[in-house]
């Protein structure tokens, strides 16, 4: 189990192998699986995070509560006809994001990325930049591996707990991972996908878990898509050979930190930030009734 990314980067580095073997290697140790299986495994994810990608394209999709939904189904075919300032990659890999976001919200079956609020950003961005470079399937795969070990250093050193450290500790670790692993997959070097990692996280710190009426749609859907945002920025940098002054591992720990001193207010109560908001407060009694508690 890694405790750090640089251990991460050094076993790659000294073994000369990929960051996705590495962390396959550690997978089969642990789960006692075969290399086959658990690639297996792994594909079975691939297929539900294609299939959570796209439902939103096809059609709106409400939540439960019905406070939010839509967006994904208005934004794809906005680009039907319009010419995003984002440009085209990054619009469909918000529109992505959005969907996966929108399924977790109407209750359907998305893979948690690492937490169900944050599961659009993985997927949306690793679908869409295989389908603008052809990356096969077994490529694909080789990066969720990738962010399943930035995963693993981010909750051995951090969490990945909206309610433990705020959002940042949610869409910040999905774009951090999410970064990381498609800087493997774009061909960068394992020291630049931790560079990745750094550079995405950093610029998500602070960033507070508020949700209205304490239900993971407003603001999580729309956090998946600046999470997109965020991991395209430290994507391009780390691999033109920017580097984070602060080194990775240490921004991880800075995020740990920060979701201490964060107030509990602003932790997943649902009694903060825009959940405090006059227009979330009519929300939440709207959806549990005025006087009752979530
Ligand atoms: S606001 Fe809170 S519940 Fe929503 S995605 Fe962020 S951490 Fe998760």
């Amino acid at each position: 189990m890694f405790e750090s990314l640089q251990e991460l980067v050094l076993e790659a580095e000294s073994k000369e192998k990929s960051l996705a073997e590495i962390v396959i290697e550690t997978e089969i140790v642990i789960s006692k699986l075969s290399v086959a299986e658990v690639r297996q495994r792994m594909e079975i994810r691939l297929a539900t995070m294609k299939a959570s990608a796209q439902q939103g394209l096809e059609r709106p999709i409400k939540s439960i509560s019905g406070i939010s939904g839509g967006g994904a189904h208005k934004f794809w075919h906005w680009l039907d006809t319009n010419e995003p300032v984002t440009g085209s990659l990054l619009s469909r890999a918000v529109a992505r994001a959005l969907s996966v976001n929108e399924v977790n919200a109407g209750m359907g079956c998305i893979v948690a990325t690492p937490t169900a609020g944050s599961a659009g950003i993985l997927p949306a961005t690793l679908i869409t930049l295989q389908e603008k470079y052809h990356f096969s399937d077994d490529e694909v795969v080789d990066a969720l591996f990738v962010a399943s070990g930035i995963g693993m250093v981010v909750v051995n050193r951090a969490n990945v707990s909206g309610a433990m450290g705020g959002c940042q500790a949610e869409t910040g670790s999905a774009a951090a991972m999410a970064a990381g692993a498609s800087v493997a997959l774009l061909g960068g070097t394992p020291r630049q996908s931790a560079q990745a990692v750094g550079i995405a996280l950093k610029n998500m710190l602070g960033l507070v878990c508020d949700p209205v009426a304490g239900l993971v749609e407003v603001p999580c859907v729309k956090r998946n898509a600046a999470g997109v945002a965020q991991c395209f920025v430290a994507i391009d940098l780390a691999l033109a050979g920017v580097e984070s002054i602060i080194p990775p591992d240490e921004v991880i720990d800075a995020m740990a930190h920060v979701g201490k001193v964060m107030d509990k207010n602003l932790k997943e109560t649902g009694m903060g930030g825009l959940a405090a908001t006059p227009t979330g407060k009519r929300l939440a009694a709207q959806i549990w009734g005025e006087g009752k508690k979530h």
